[in-house]
């Protein structure tokens, strides 16, 4: 398979180059040149089928040319085997045509397992095949830092150093990511907040030498290979409710626009998905271009849903490729302008079917702590403060739409134990997996907001540097 760049600009990649490049060098984002397909006969054989070998078939036309079936099958099996659920990912009745599709039986409780986990395994394997390391360097505000390291705990073929602001995340998500007792682990909690983190990680990647003589890589949310593995759950939960005999919708709580973008791709390739809808907090650029067809770019306020605390979607462009009809060169020009003025009046020949296929709906803190505890007591069900607004977007949905809506769990309410008890009364306890996470010991490096510092902490322990 051959990837493209959303920007026209960069080189075209076969499966491994895009899976380590992560960006493309032209600022777009790599896509595959088309999109593979499935007959509804072949749909309707995955019927029954458990998630690893619903993986295989859904995956299998991505890596074509860079990683062999019997290395596909080995990855995929050994990423499931590690999730604490015999379904993977599970699906809950919460009414009638109303359905939760449980994306946090991974080992952070998080969705973001369900690829990382595939992305830290695909990088150890395709490293390993050309002989070379490298070393991830990512800032984290607390939510997204944990999934990173247990993906790339005890792989060989990476090192991993996560920046937190020291003192500023929660006690669990300190924990998650600190009591992961595996040496090429490296927790640093720098004094400074999280924007310093940032700027500091940003800083390492813009110094070239540095950038060269530490292999520095990125696993961050416009991977190829996230949004790929993640396709897998939309094709498993379809046919689980009787795909392709039943049109269904899924509803998605969506901050960077990558899971839902993996809704849209299931679509393309053949899955019968009559809506895809969003939900969002506060934050609520997706919301409002659906409303309007205008992207604007807002500031960022903070909610009891931080994952999806962002100003601009960042894989929103993948869908804005296909909206300007593929025209990588318009579509490079409208970024350039957003990126400019801060708003982009989006016009392309495909607008009218996306506004047909996607639907937006945006809930505040109060929304969604009613909706938590309204949820939990009509159903029993307690949900993270992400997936209550999945369901209530899913509600929202079905009422328009008549069809069976999936609505996307994508984090355990222990997860957010503050705000769910705020809501509902009640304290979410660990999974059994997690349950002795305070009794862990942390192990945990504090430097100062200094570049040279971090440089220097990074270039002694990595081992991509040839000793
Ligand atoms: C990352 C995250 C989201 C947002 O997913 P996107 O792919 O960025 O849209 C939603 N909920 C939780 C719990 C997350 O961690």
């Amino acid at each position: 398979m051959k990837y493209i760049s959303t920007r026209g600009a960069a080189p075209v990649l076969e499966f491994d180059d895009v899976l380590l490049a992560g960006l493309a060098r032209d600022g777009g984002l790599y896509l595959p040149e088309s999109w593979p397909t499935f007959s509804a006969d072949e749909i309707r054989a995955l019927q029954g089928k458990p998630y690893t070998e619903i993986a295989r078939k859904v995956i299998t036309p991505f890596v074509a040319g860079s990683i062999d079936d019997a290395d596909l099958k080995r990855i995929i099996e050994t990423t499931y085997a590690a999730f604490r659920h015999d379904a993977v990912a599970p699906l809950k009745q919460l009414g009638p045509n109303d359905w939760l599709l449980e994306l946090f039986h991974g080992p952070t409780i998080a969705f973001k397992d369900y690829a990382l986990q595939m992305v830290g395994h695909l990088f150890d394997h395709v490293l390993s095949q050309r002989k070379e390391r490298v070393t991830i360097v990512g800032a984290t505000s607390g939510d997204t830092g944990s999934a990173a390291i247990e993906a790339c705990r005890d792989r060989d073929a990476i090192d991993i150093f996560i920046l937190f602001p020291n003192g500023r995340v929660s006690d669990v998500q300190r924990r998650q990511m600190t009591t992961v007792a595996s040496d090429n682990v490296h927790c640093i909690a720098i004094e400074g907040d999280f924007d310093a983190c940032q700027d500091m990680v940003k800083a390492m990647f813009n110094d070239g030498d540095l950038r060269d003589r530490l292999r520095l890589s990125a696993v961050n949310s416009i991977n190829w290979a996230r949004i790929m593995a993640q396709i897998v759950y939309y094709f498993h939960a379809a046919v689980g409710l009787g795909a392709p005999d039943r049109r269904l919708s899924f509803a998605v709580p969506t901050g960077n626009f990558g899971n839902i973008f993996a809704g849209y791709a299931a679509r393309a390739m053949g899955l019968p998905i009559e809506k895809l809808v969003v939900g969002s907090n506060s934050n609520d650029i997706l919301t409002r271009f659906f409303e309007t067809d205008e992207l604007k770019m807002t500031g960022v306020v903070p909610t009891i849903s931080p994952s999806m605390d962002i100003q601009v979607s960042s894989n929103f462009e993948r869908l804005l490729f296909d909206v300007y009809g593929r025209d990588a060169g318009e579509l490079a020009e409208a970024m350039t302008r957003f990126r400019k003025t801060g708003s982009l009046a989006v016009s392309g020949n495909r607008l009218t079917e996306m506004s047909a296929l996607f639907s937006a709906y945006r809930f505040d803190d109060n929304q969604t702590r009613d909706i938590i505890r309204d949820l939990y007591q009509r159903t029993g069900e307690l949900l993270c403060p992400h997936s209550a607004i999945g369901v209530a977007a899913g509600r929202a949905g079905l009422e328009e739409d008549g069809t069976t809506m999936v609505s996307l769990a994508t984090a355990h309410p222990a997860k957010f134990p503050a705000a769910v008890e705020e809501a509902s009364g009640i304290h979410p306890p660990l999974p059994p997996h997690l349950s002795d996470l305070f009794d862990r010991e942390e192990k945990f490096t504090v430097l100062p907001n200094d570049i040279a510092a971090v440089s220097a902490f990074v270039t002694a322990r990595t081992r991509a540097v040839p000793t």
